[in-house]
């Protein structure tokens, strides 16, 4: 299978209100190429350094999504070009990612990240957390960030029962923070991050309109 033939593939997939975020970490540039050729502009990578290295070779319409765990001393290097931040997880982060875009006379659109699976290695805010971050009277100070919606991850587990309890949950979450806080100046809620070569079906079936696909679309990554 080629990596046009998959793209195919998996956009016949998804249904209207969903997009796909194709996951080119550890991938060649000739890879991104070959997606891009075949009309694919929103690529999304975990590491900055790499990311930036990227979007220096690659055409200037590509869209940048960070998916990865991001420390806050390395906002700056994205902070001039990514599109979309998926994994904020923590309000120290956001004040960051606000100052490097206001640097850049950019509005940075953001997602927040929920804790959804049941491993204790996995970044992210309780729901509790994330009723505070839009609740912090700081928030609204931030005018270099738009809050766009939520990410998650779910366990990694064969048990499709729990993966879209999972999923089913942080679409519940998202439910209750849309309802309560769009009315915000910088919180335009309309994004759900979720689902991953294994388990995006289910997450679409929970209501995702983003789904992160690297491995079914480049093939497996060799680290
Ligand atoms: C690597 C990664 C993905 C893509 O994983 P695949 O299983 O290869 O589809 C999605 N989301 C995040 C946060 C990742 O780090």
């Amino acid at each position: 299978m080629t990596i046009a033939s998959q793209l195919t593939a998996i956009k016949s997939q998804l249904p209207a209100a969903a997009s796909l975020v194709a996951v080119s970490k550890t991938k060649p540039l000739a890879d991104i190429m070959e997606a891009y050729e075949a009309g694919q502009r929103v690529f999304g990578e975990n590491k900055i350094q790499e990311m930036t290295d990227k979007f220096e070779a690659l055409p200037k319409d590509i869209e940048w999504h960070m998916i990865g765990h991001v420390q806050t001393n390395k906002v700056k290097y994205m902070a001039p070009y990514v599109s979309l931040i998926h994994g904020v997880d923590s309000f120290k982060l956001l004040k960051e990612i606000d100052k490097q875009a206001r640097r850049n006379n950019r509005v940075i659109n953001c997602l927040l990240q929920v804790y959804i699976a049941e491993e204790e290695t996995k970044f992210g805010f309780d729901e509790s957390e994330i009723q505070a971050v839009f609740q912090d009277s700081e928030l609204e100070k931030l005018t270099h960030i738009n809050l766009v919606g939520l990410m998650g991850m779910a366990t990694f587990t064969e048990d499709e029962n729990k993966i879209s309890s999972e999923f089913n949950h942080l679409k519940q979450i998202f439910d209750r923070v849309q309802a309560q806080y769009n009315q915000l100046e910088n919180v335009n809620l309309s994004e759900l991050s979720m689902g991953m070569s294994n388990d995006y079906h289910l997450a679409l079936s929970a209501g995702s309109t983003l789904v992160r696909i690297g491995s079914s679309l480049f093939g497996q990554r060799n680290y």
